[in-house]
């Protein structure tokens, strides 16, 4: 059975994790407040056992849509993924996440091996036409220089915690999305890139169950509002017009929400 009780999202989440084990408990009742606060979900995925789970809710839910994915430290796994993702590519809106993480990965040949992966999940996205959702864990200016060198168009660059120069670049001059996590409420980074982004290409997420307002706490898909209003005092704007512009950036890219 399909639950539908959104009729038109006021906002949505592009990126969050709903098959994390941190939503069992309670995933139906915040799933409920969702829908009354109109937020519509894209769920991203990491590894292959969340895709089916992660499918299951987006297929009971109309206003949760799923994206497959696989974590950059799992590329041994990537021929896999790209199966059911071929599988699955008309029931998915984007691939992701995946990327580049070279936070603990300081060996060379590792860092390789995740480009590698990366670049064919690419050259996938190309070929289905489906966005792309960049994790790139300190590893900003990489991901980017690979992304660009690929010639890759439908790409959203997640929680980007690279140079604000990188974002104005990507956004102005290769048409890059960028989203803002929750954590803009208390990252110097993440206000500062709020301003670098080409306004046109600004997008909100939560992470969640990560990334939350308050470092350490479970993060929810209800906390989006305060992504909203933390980004409109940035920019000095009202609200509900940053809340429109948001909402038509996330569908001129996401092609397959329809709200
Ligand atoms: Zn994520």
């Amino acid at each position: 059975m399909k639950v539908n009780e959104l009729e038109s999202a006021r906002m949505i989440d592009t990126h969050c994790h709903l098959a994390s084990v941190d939503f069992e408990p309670d995933l139906a009742t915040i799933l409920r407040s969702a829908s009354i606060l109109k937020i519509a979900i894209i769920s991203s995925s990491t590894e292959k056992d969340e895709w089916d789970v992660n499918l299951g809710i987006a297929k009971k839910y109309d206003f949760v849509f799923a994206s497959a994915g696989l974590n950059p430290e799992k590329w041994t796994e990537t021929k896999f993924a790209e199966q059911w993702i071929r599988k699955h590519s008309d029931e998915i809106v984007s691939i992701g996440e995946v990327g580049l993480d070279h936070y603990g990965v300081r060996d060379h040949k590792e860092r390789e091996l995740q480009k590698g992966a990366f670049i064919d999940m690419i050259h996938l996205s190309k070929e289905l036409g489906l966005p792309i959702q960049v994790h790139s864990r300190s590893a900003g200016r990489a991901a980017l220089e690979v992304l660009e060198k690929e010639n890759a168009t439908l790409v959203h660059m997640h929680a980007f915690d690279g140079k604000s120069s990188l974002a104005r670049m990507a956004s102005n001059d290769l048409g890059y999305y960028f989203s803002i996590p929750t954590s803009v409420v208390r990252s110097p980074q993440k206000q500062k890139l709020v301003k670098a982004v080409n306004i046109e290409r600004l997008l909100i997420e939560t992470d969640s169950p990560v990334l939350a307002p308050e470092r350490g706490m479970r993060n929810t898909p209800l906390n989006l509002p305060l992504v909203i209003r933390e980004v409109a005092q940035i920019l000095r704007m009202d609200d509900d017009e940053l809340q429109t512009i948001i909402l038509e950036n996330t569908l001129r890219l996401y092609t397959r929400i329809h709200c």
